[in-house]
């Protein structure tokens, strides 16, 4: 190994740190990018040369060989020297591909080119690519594994820089090494990747003879690095520019500060140097730096390439650096989403009881959330942070409080005497009436609940309160339906006016409970998706047994709310409640405070007739008024006090009975369809065809978990 003459000064222990875990991290094969140096450049551009002459390493020519992979040249200060060639997997192989790349590693006593081609043929064959003679086109041309090269001595610098195959590159015979456009793809493909990553630092290698207007490299680099912050140009093949024209030009391109690292000179060797040994070819690049005609150049401290070794190492170092907590944020947030994604996996599932005990986990998960949805205990588990719309109980009092405001507000087909026309709503339905719309329009998306939800919004369309008045109506009826009685009215006659204020009802009942059953069905759904992350699963879950169960526990529900409907406005008007009575007394006293206040205020009209006019009156309210009259205005009272404790009594029963009960609560609601209880009855063929894994998962569960353990071992690589 006596090849590499240079003895560079001993840099810090702990600068060599911070390259050999980028070095190490790479190794590990994880998917982080690390800081590195990538050599590129067009043809004969001088990038081996130029890589010999920074490392010490070079291919061996002239034996059909050629890098169909990246290859990864590091120099490595120790105590002693040795040469090892290995094997860096790509990080997306598999576990035993990856196993077998690595127990690819031979040791060489010296560059010896026998020995190396024999190494290099044999590391070509353990990556599986294709021989260069063969045309057996199922064998890849490329690989993304990366040939490792370790040189190490007690005078070798630390430094790791990256060799990508050519982007231009062609044979010396000049026929092209890559034979189709696909290869030319991916090859290009390949070093557009190493280039693009944010921790490369590009070298982008021209000669001095080429014009470098006309060097797509520069192109690339700038394509890859906008604004040229981390490219080093590397101009080779000083020794060729010889007039004063070149020289003039080179001054110039290394000045013009496009690329911010700049530019470095070098003389690497020459095409008829072959049997030099490289120490004399870097003698003889100092001594061509030394004449007069590179002087003023000189003074930039950009020629050689022991002052570009150097800075390559000091920007290397401080970009490995600066990089290093942002890896580390990195790999922390990486191993965290993916140990979610393996978690919510669950454990493998390759037998019966394994998959009926995940499902009956998913099912206790499914229950506790439901159980915390319903109580309103949201502060224990994130999930109600994360997605608020599982916060149901907080929506269901919301939907009822509208639902009892808008009964009380639109239920009433007539307004009552007490209440006069221009009084103040008491509250306001149109938050209510807007949710309610939204989540009936909302069917046309959840096919499964089109035979469930028939309430067309139409007909939640604004209830108007008829300007006709009350009196008028009951007057009709009683017309209609009067006996020979004196001064009373048949029973039926309260039920019928009773009906006949009560038409709004069945509209405004019937969808409220629909609303409620989508918002339910919404919330299950989302529950779903949470707690059964796999996709496949969930679908089969769904289709094969939730929504049969859940369209059932819905119809129920209605036909509960449309039996308590025909209940309430079919049957005989009845109450126990002790303040119908109250009430009732309550609406004969206000209707002669009414009636007094009216007659007073006439008094004051007239001028004041005094006592004697209000007496009149007095009379004429009690005495001059027909039967009828007096009975229409029982009818209107009694219809009235029963009607309030019917509207109260009516929103409890449906909000009770059928949203919180039917919907919510009671065994056999739709928030118990998924219970651990359903996954123990459920038949083997079930089972397997619901929790059973697919290739698929299994695949991606051993990717996650090779990951997991590649991305520990990275942790641990850049925090020790
Ligand atoms: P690559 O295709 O970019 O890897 O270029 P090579 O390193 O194979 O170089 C192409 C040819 O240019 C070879 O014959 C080299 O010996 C020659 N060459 C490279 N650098 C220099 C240099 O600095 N001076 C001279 N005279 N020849 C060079
Ligand atoms: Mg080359």
């Amino acid at each position: 190994m006596g090849n590499l003459s240079k003895t560079e000064p001993l840099d810090g222990l702990r600068n060599h740190a911070y390259l050999e875990k980028q070095n190490k991290l790479r190794e590990i094969g994880v998917d982080i990018p690390t800081s590195q140096i990538v050599v590129v450049g067009g043809q004969s551009s001088g990038k081996s040369s130029l890589l010999e002459n920074l490392t010490g390493f070079s291919f061996p020519r002239g034996h059909g060989l050629c890098t169909r992979y990246a290859t990864q040249i590091t120099l490595r200060q120790s105590a002693v020297a040795s040469v090892v060639i290995s094997i860096i997997p790509r990080p997306d192989a598999d576990d035993k591909t990856k196993d077998r790349l690595r127990a690819f590693r031979q040791e060489l006593d010296d560059f010896a080119a026998e020995d190396l081609v024999d190494v290099i043929e044999e590391a070509n064959m353990t990556m599986g690519i294709r021989p260069s003679e063969s045309k057996d086109t199922t064998l890849p041309m490329f690989s993304d594994d990366i040939l490792k090269v370790e040189i190490s001595g007690p005078d070798k610098p630390h430094l790791t820089v990256i060799d990508v195959p050519g982007l231009f590159e062609v044979t010396k015979e000049g026929m092209s090494r890559f034979t189709t456009d696909l290869d030319k793809a991916q090859v290009r493909q390949m070093a557009r990747r190493y280039m693009e990553n944010e921790r490369t630092i590009v070298l982008a290698v021209l000669s001095c003879i080429s014009d470098p207007a006309t060097e797509g490299i520069l192109q690339l680099a700038k394509e890859a690095d906008p604004d040229g912050v981390r490219t080093v140009g590397v101009l080779t093949k000083a020794d060729l520019a010889r007039e004063q024209t070149m020289m003039q030009g080179l001054a110039q391109l290394v000045n013009d500060g496009t690329l911010k690292l700049g530019y470095f000179i070098v003389r690497n060797r020459g095409g008829d140097e072959q049997d030099l040994d490289i120490g004399e070819c870097q003698l003889k690049e100092k001594v061509l730096f030394k004449q007069p005609l590179w002087a003023e150049l000189a003074k930039t401290g950009r020629l050689g390439v022991d002052a570009l070794r150097e800075e390559l190492r000091i920007l290397l170092t401080e970009l490995a650096k600066r990089e290093l907590p942002k890896q580390r944020a990195e790999v922390d947030q990486r191993l965290i989403d993916c140990r979610k994604k393996l978690e919510a996996m669950g454990a493998p599932r390759d037998d019966l009881p394994s998959q009926r005990e995940y499902l009956i986990k998913l099912a206790s998960q499914f229950e506790s959330i439901v159980r915390d949805a319903l109580d309103g205990r949201y502060e224990g588990n994130p999930v109600f942070h994360e997605k608020p719309e599982l916060k149901l109980a907080t929506e269901i009092i919301e939907l009822n409080e509208g639902f009892s405001d808008l009964m009380w507000e639109r239920g009433h087909t007539w307004e009552f005497l007490s209440k006069p026309s221009d009084s103040p709503k008491t509250a306001d339905t149109s938050e209510y009436e807007e949710k309610s719309t939204t989540a009936l329009d909302s069917v046309s998306a959840l096919p499964e609940l089109q035979q469930i939800v028939s309430c067309d919004t139409a007909r939640l369309a604004p209830l108007e309160i008829l300007e006709t008045q009350i009196m008028d109506h009951i007057g009709e009826y009683y017309r209609n339906s009067r006996g020979p009685e004196l001064g009373t009215f048949g029973g039926s006659l309260l039920a019928m006016t009773f009906r006949a204020q009560t038409s709004n009802w069945r509209t405004i009942v019937m969808a409220h409970v629909e609303t409620v059953i989508v918002i339910v069905h919404r919330f299950i759904k989302a529950l779903l998706r949470h707690v059964v992350v796999d996709q496949r699963m969930r679908d089969e879950l769904w289709d094969s047994v939730l929504v049969e169960k859940l369209t059932k526990a819905y119809s129920r529900a209605k036909s509960q709310a449309d039996s308590l409907l025909g209940i309430e406005l079919n049957g005989r008007p009845s109450t126990y409640n002790r303040s119908f009575n109250d009430t009732l007394q309550q609406a004969r006293l206000d209707r002669l405070t009414r009636a007094i206040r009216q007659a007073g205020d006439e008094i004051d009209d007239d001028g004041g007739n005094g006592h004697a006019g209000l007496a009149s009156r007095l009379t004429n309210l009690v005495f001059n008024k027909s039967n009828p009259e007096q009975v229409k205005e029982d009818i209107h009272d009694i219809l009235e006090s029963y009607y309030k404790i019917s509207c109260k009594r009516f929103v409890d029963v449906i909000c009770r009975l059928v949203v919180e009960s039917d919907l919510l609560e009671r065994n056999g609601s739709p928030l118990k369809v998924l219970t651990p209880a359903l996954i123990s009855r459920m038949s083997d063929e079930q089972l397997d065809m619901i929790g059973g894994e697919e290739v698929a998962t299994k695949r991606e569960r051993k990717r996650l978990e090779s990951d997991i353990k590649g991305l520990k071992a990275a942790k641990k690589v850049l925090r020790g």
